[in-house]
């Protein structure tokens, strides 16, 4: 296969852009609840929540203290995780019930 990968990958115009926005590194999400540190980096996978349920809840780690909180309210997740758990231990008993009435 000769000349393979002609426009494959596209030179970004984002590039300089993207730049610009390393100078002042200040993280996307609210500052840590805990420390103040405001270098809160998203997490993308939980136990909870496997890939879904940290992007849903805007799940973030502070890299000071560890701390994992709401990126976009800075308060804890603790709540949003029970209910995320719960709701999904439901639906997950739901379907458990419905398979079984249908056999
Ligand atoms: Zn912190």
């Amino acid at each position: 296969m000769p000349g393979r990968g002609a426009a494959a990958r596209r030179a970004q115009p984002v590039e300089s852009l993207g730049a610009e926005q390393k100078e002042r590194r200040v993280s996307q999400y609210v500052p840590c609840p805990r420390c103040g540190c405001d270098q809160a980096a998203k997490v993308s996978f939980t136990w909870w929540g496997g890939f879904l349920g940290p992007s849903l809840f805007h799940h973030v780690r502070c890299p000071g203290c560890g701390t994992t909180f709401n990126g976009q309210t800075g308060r804890s997740n603790n709540t949003a995780i029970t209910v995320y758990l719960v709701v999904g231990g439901c639906v997950g008993v739901g379907l458990l019930i419905l398979i079984l009435s249908l056999l």
